[in-house]
């Protein structure tokens, strides 16, 4: 069911998309919660935590190399392809922030994108500088190639971690300077990202959710599509401008 929809996107000058695992969930990455959740069939606490790296990196890269596996055979979504075709069209008017890990945003073709909780195809070393980025599934060299000693971690932000402050920094801009606020897909239960919205909205923006389900900060957003993301932009593209509304 689709709620009330006068919004125009061609009334607003900057929009930023707030993305949550639902976007990716047509493309077959699981959600966390919900149906299929992932975190029914691995405990977190054992695999998603720098304790757990610590205690066990060998079984933490089992689980991600079985998440970069899964994720490598998936495909953005139409949702991810409205979005990234109406940056290509209006690249000042668009940001991306998203919850995120799978870097499907950069494989639709966007590219202002901000990844709260880092990517998995990202990895870091903790005990050296060393960085790398590689869409190879499964990593079979876990080991840092430049201090040999330590294991590669994916620079994701696992619970109990910080997020980047670096990044951090440039989403509280772009909230800031929003006028048009869409979250998409997000349970608005993982902090401090489910607070996000609302730092867009005190400065002035206008919030719009897209969620099948109601969520617990549904109640501050002005507008709501009760559907499935690509369904919602589908919609709200074709409402606003009908170029942007074909699909590939
Ligand atoms: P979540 O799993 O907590 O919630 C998903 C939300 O999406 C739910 O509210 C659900 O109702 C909604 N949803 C399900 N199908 C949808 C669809 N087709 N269209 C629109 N909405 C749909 O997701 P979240 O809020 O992003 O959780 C936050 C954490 O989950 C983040 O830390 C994120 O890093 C992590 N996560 C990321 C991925 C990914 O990278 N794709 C996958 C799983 C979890
Ligand atoms: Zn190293």
């Amino acid at each position: 069911m689709i709620a009330h929809m006068s919004l125009q996107i061609a009334d607003f000058s900057r929009v930023v998309f707030f993305t949550g695992a639902g976007l990716s969930a047509a493309s077959g990455v699981p959600t966390y919660r919900g149906k299929g959740g992932i975190w029914k069939s691995y405990d977190y606490e054992s695999c998603a935590c720098q304790e757990a790296f610590e205690r066990d990196p060998e079984y933490v890269w089992e689980f991600h190399n079985y998440r970069r596996s899964l994720i490598a055979k998936c495909e953005p979504t139409k949702g991810h392809r409205l979005i990234a075709r109406f940056e290509a069209q209006l690249p000042d008017a668009c940001v991306v922030v998203t919850q995120n890990i799978d870097g499907l945003h950069q494989l639709a073709g966007s590219r202002r994108v901000h990844e709260l909780h880092g990517s998995i195809w990202q990895l870091r070393c903790d005990r050296c500088s060393y960085r790398e980025e590689t869409r190879e599934a499964p990593l079979r060299e876990l080991h840092c190639p430049s201090c040999k000693s330590a294991y590669k971690r994916p620079n994701i932000v696992w619970f109990g971690d910080s997020l980047f402050p670096e990044v951090l920094s440039a989403v509280d801009d772009a909230l800031r300077q929003c006028d048009l606020l869409i979250s998409i897909g997000t349970s608005a239960q993982v902090y401090p990202a489910a607070q996000m919205p609302l730092v867009a909205k005190r400065a002035g923006a206008t919030l719009v959710e897209i969620n099948p389900e109601e969520t617990p900060l549904s109640h501050a957003y002005a507008h709501h599509y009760r559907t499935t993301a690509d369904e919602a932009l589908r919609e709200l593209f074709r409402s606003s401008d009908p170029r942007t509304s074909e699909t590939r």
